[in-house]
């Protein structure tokens, strides 16, 4: 089940995918926007471990809400805010249980997902990280609305994640710093999408 030591293991693991990771994020960033998106990345769940440490969370909704907070904090860019705010809906969603089942991890991830199209107005197709997210917000609640284990869900969501990054290299960008290239920003992967790839991953890992 995911409790508030699995939420802590999550950011934890996701902190070091995307250090592991910071080059190719930058370097997607500077094809078709300003190459810091891997150094935002690296801050911001730097961040997001610190403050966790501070308030020693003791619910798995709480984890959340604390990383979600060291982001928006200490993150510049527009990923700051979206991260940060899908982060404290997701915790927010958890209420206070000290242990979530896989269809209340499906519905914390879907609330992400809605803030982070409230905050952006981005939809499927815009070439953002909501083109990683959609797919993998429905790959894990179909696992889970089958009964499915919380680590298959995440795996499927994982691989939903990844399926989703793929779509968006073929896609022109019509938000964020990357749709100021137009047509030029085809044939890319979006950096938001790879990030959010790399988090959702981090969490199939976690919840073996
Ligand atoms: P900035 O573009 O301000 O330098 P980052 O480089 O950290 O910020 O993040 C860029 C990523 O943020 C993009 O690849 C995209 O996935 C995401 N993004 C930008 N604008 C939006 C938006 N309006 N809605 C959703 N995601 C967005
Ligand atoms: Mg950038
Ligand atoms: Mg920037």
């Amino acid at each position: 089940a995911f409790d508030a030591q699995t939420a802590t293991a999550w950011i934890t693991a996701a902190e070091a995918a995307v250090k592991a990771d910071e080059a190719r994020l930058t370097s997607l960033d500077a094809a078709i926007g300003d190459g810091d998106h891997g150094a935002n990345m690296a801050r911001g769940l730097a961040a997001a471990l610190t403050n966790i440490a501070e308030r020693a969370p003791s619910t798995p909704g709480d984890v959340l809400v604390a990383a979600g907070r060291g982001i928006v904090a200490k993150t510049g860019g527009a990923s700051g805010p979206l991260y940060g705010s899908a982060f404290r809906r997701a915790g927010k969603a958890l209420g206070d249980t000290a242990s979530a089942s896989a269809e209340e991890v499906g519905a914390a991830l879907e609330a992400a997902l809605t803030a982070i199209k409230e905050l952006g107005g981005a939809n499927e197709g815009d070439k953002t990280m909501v083109d990683a997210l959609t797919p993998a917000v429905a790959a894990f609640q179909a696992v889970a609305a089958d009964g499915g284990p919380l680590a298959a869900a995440a795996a499927a969501a994982a691989d939903g994640a990844e399926q989703g990054l793929a779509a968006t290299v073929p896609m022109q960008a019509r938000k964020g710093r990357a749709s100021y290239l137009g047509p030029r920003s085809v044939g890319h992967e979006d950096p938001g999408a790879a990030s959010t790839a790399l988090i959702l991953r981090a969490l199939a890992e976690v919840v073996q």
